[in-house]
């Protein structure tokens, strides 16, 4: 029979991790008593070890979800809270520790709280039971305990002891059974006293004879009757044990034995009545197993109507697509890795050499800004740099001249810079960015950007592995770029090529000169103000009157952030037109031959930046780009991988919707096992019952 009794322990603790549905249940003994009424006790008693919260300051704030799982071959006794996941636990004083903590938890003002602990307790010891242990009725408050506790635990037992639960009704020998509060409250809800079963603990501290009286009370007839017993773990063995090691089940045991044995009088064999914690033992169980059996239909039912619910959302709103965290991780995975491909089919040498051109296009343009189109003026006060600004800066700017060495000078080494500018750093760095961008803008575009968890292990996944390929990388293409540095050739069509570009980037510059020139016009409050801001600072220049002070704090009638601004503009003038003035320059029939590189720079350093754009995205798109793009996607996947089962979950949950699936998915499933657990368990007690019946 006892087999019958596990299998529905297990499914009902199977129903509790589906949900909270008060029909999804199987039937529990709950335990109720007033404090001090021995209820702690008698639990421990059942389970022969001291594990219950001790103390005066009303320790039990939550019910206990006693689970006893019978283990007998095992030697080993532990308890597990399975929603804390710590493990097994053999010291039973640590769980008495873990147990008044979580109680302890509950704030003071909120007196009780009805989320319940669960607790396993796994023995060769004890039985197969299902217990649920509430705080202990109390009579009136104590003066530092909240004025409402009283009902709160009233209340709290009351959801408790409903059907089809059994109620375990502990009352005190020593106190008056009329004056019995768990007596009373089971009254309230099973006033036939079918589902009760009544405890008299402490039976050795009145007389005998009068214990017995109790035991077949006749004022409140129970139909599950009445148990006495004595649960005092004796004095002298008490010492015998240190806390939370030995089993105190034969101490209790042999104690009580021989009170009831010394008092045959009154509870002899012939009495009828029953005592002694081994026969509240057998009580329990033989209770529990036909209260279940008796709930397995109903149950049963409740079960299959979930079921169909579940079905039926399932259905409609998940179109019976099965998920499980696993496969919504590994097909986000593939939907990433796929457009990882796609953009790797797409961004390949010609766009490593479009970013490249384009950082070194700028740095030939400072280039070009610093030795050729401006003259030195970092060693001036600020006051003076404006006057030097405001020079005519194209009638100032010296003038070519081919036979002269220092234009030689000036060339080779603007060329020297070029190429020493550190381009196997350079040309990495911006490559490697893009990359990355476009790995970011990837991961936006998948189901991954729902979880910042994901999000944060791609981004680091490819930054490590560009960051390791870039070491190599910049140093190796540093060394293929070498002989730029010594010389460099330009043939006729690199020069016309060199000259045509040059061209749209003056061009570009120009333009964007030009708007920025309009953007700071705007901002000085329109072109007529503009106008009048510089037309001072040109008298200035011209020396038709004098900048007072340092300019700091303003002068002309304009303030020092509008003459700041116009400094700003004039500059933006003067590159306009030196601007204006090369691209005029650049497209001068001079400039068509490459024999007139020293009038044309631009040409020339164009075509330089040119051949090393060829040769970085060449050797880019060789090292960076096929290795990033063979190593990422695998390591990605090995990283998902090595994820643990919690960390997958976690993952998934992250996004609600997957979250709302998976639970529906989940619980169909639970569902679906929970039934089928039960059908093989009908199955077995139909069996049970033949086999009974034919002996
Ligand atoms: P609870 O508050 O209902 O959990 O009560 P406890 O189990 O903590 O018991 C209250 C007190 O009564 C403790 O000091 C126990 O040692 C004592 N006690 C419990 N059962 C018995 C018993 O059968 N006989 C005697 N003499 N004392 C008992």
């Amino acid at each position: 029979m006892m087999m019958l009794t596990r299998k529905m322990i297990e499914i009902r603790s199977l129903l509790q991790t589906i949900g909270q549905s008060e029909s999804l249940t199987l039937p529990s003994i709950v335990v109720v008593g007033s404090q001090s009424s021995g209820k702690s006790s008698v639990l421990e008693a059942i389970v022969g070890h001291e594990f219950l919260p001790k103390g005066s300051n009303m320790v039990t704030r939550r019910p206990i979800e006693l689970t006893l799982v019978n283990t007998p071959k095992a030697h080993a006794e532990y308890g597990e809270f399975p929603a804390l996941g710590l493990g097994k636990i053999t010291d039973f004083s640590q769980i008495q520790k873990t147990l008044t903590d979580l109680n302890l938890a509950v704030p003071e003002k909120d007196c009780v709280s009805d989320d319940p602990i669960q607790l396993r307790i796994y023995s060769p010891h004890v039985p197969d039971l299902s217990l649920i242990d509430l705080p202990g009725y109390i009579q009136v408050e104590a003066f530092d305990q909240p004025t409402e506790l009283k009902t709160k635990i009233q209340e709290l037992c009351d959801k408790y002891i409903q059907p089809p639960n059994v109620i375990l009704a502990i009352s005190a020998a020593d106190v008056d059974l009329a004056n019995s509060t768990a007596l009373r409250a089971s009254r309230r809800v099973d006033p036939r006293g079918e589902r009760t079963i009544g405890v008299i603990t402490k039976m050795d501290l009145v007389d005998p004879i009068r214990g017995a009286q109790m035991l077949s009370d006749r004022n409140y007839p129970l139909r599950l009757g009445y148990v006495g017993v004595v649960c005092k773990v004796p004095q002298e063995s008490r010492s015998l044990f240190s806390r939370g090691s030995a089993n105190i089940t034969n101490a209790i045991t042999r104690n009580e034995s021989a009170y009831f044995n010394a008092h045959p009088e009154a509870f002899g064999p012939n009495s009828n009545i029953l005592t002694g914690t081994p026969n509240l033992r057998k009580k329990l169980m033989h209770v529990l197993e036909a209260t279940m059996s008796a709930s397995l239909a109903s149950t049963s039912e409740a079960i299959h109507h979930e079921l169909a619910e579940a079905s039926y959302e399932f259905k409609v709103q998940y179109n019976e697509r099965t998920l499980s965290a696993e496969s919504y991780l590994a097909e986000s995975l593939d939907a990433f890795k796929h457009a990882f491909k796609g953009f790797s089919d797409s961004f390949g040498r010609a766009e490593v050499r479009e970013i490249v051109k384009r950082e070194l296009d700028q740095q030939v343009l400072n280039l070009l800004a610093q030795r050729y189109w401006n003259r030195p003026v970092e060693s001036l006060r600020p006051v003076d740099q404006l006057a030097e600004s405001i020079q005519q800066p194209l009638a100032s700017l010296p003038k070519a001249d081919s036979e002269d060495p220092l234009w030689h000078l000036k060339l080779d080494a603007s060329t020297s810079t070029l190429t020493k500018l550190g381009i196997g750093r350079l040309a990495t760095t911006v490559t490697a960015q893009a990359l990355q961008e476009s790995v970011q803008s990837l991961i936006q575009n998948s189901t991954f950007s729902t979880h910042p968890f994901a999000v944060q292990a791609i981004t680091q996944a490819s930054e490590n592995i560009l960051r390791d390929l870039s070491y190599d990388t910049s140093d190796e293409l540093e060394i293929c770029v070498k002989p730029y540095k010594y010389r460099v050739e330009v043939s006729d069509a690199e020069w016309r090529r060199g000259r045509a570009n040059i061209g749209e980037v003056l061009k570009h510059e120009l333009k964007d000169c030009e708007s920025a020139l309009k953007a700071l016009e705007d901002q000085i409050g329109g072109r007529r103000k503009a106008s009048d801001v510089l037309a001072f600072i040109d008298r200035v220049r011209k020396g038709d009157t004098v900048l007072e002070g340092d300019g700091v704090g303003g002068a002309g009638g304009f303030s020092s952030a509008l003459l700041q601004k116009g400094r700003e503009a004039l500059f933006l003038r003067d590159r306009a037109d030196i601007l204006r003035m090369r691209l005029a320059a650049v497209k001068s029939r001079q400039c068509s031959d490459p024999k007139n590189k020293y009038y044309c720079p631009e040409v020339f350093l164009d075509a330089v930046a040119d051949k090393l754009t060829s040769t970085a995205d060449l050797f880019l798109d060789a090292e960076l780009l096929s290795k990033f793009y063979h190593q990422f996607p695998r390591i990605l996947e090995q990283r998902f991988r090595d994820m643990d089962e919690s960390t997958v979950e976690r993952f998934a949950r992250e996004d609600p919707k997957i979250r709302r699936h998976l639970d529906v998915v989940r619980r169909k499933e639970l569902l679906e096992h929970v039934l089928k657990e039960m059908e093989a368990l009908r199955a077995l007690e139909q069996r049970e019952k033949r086999s009974t019946v034919r002996s």
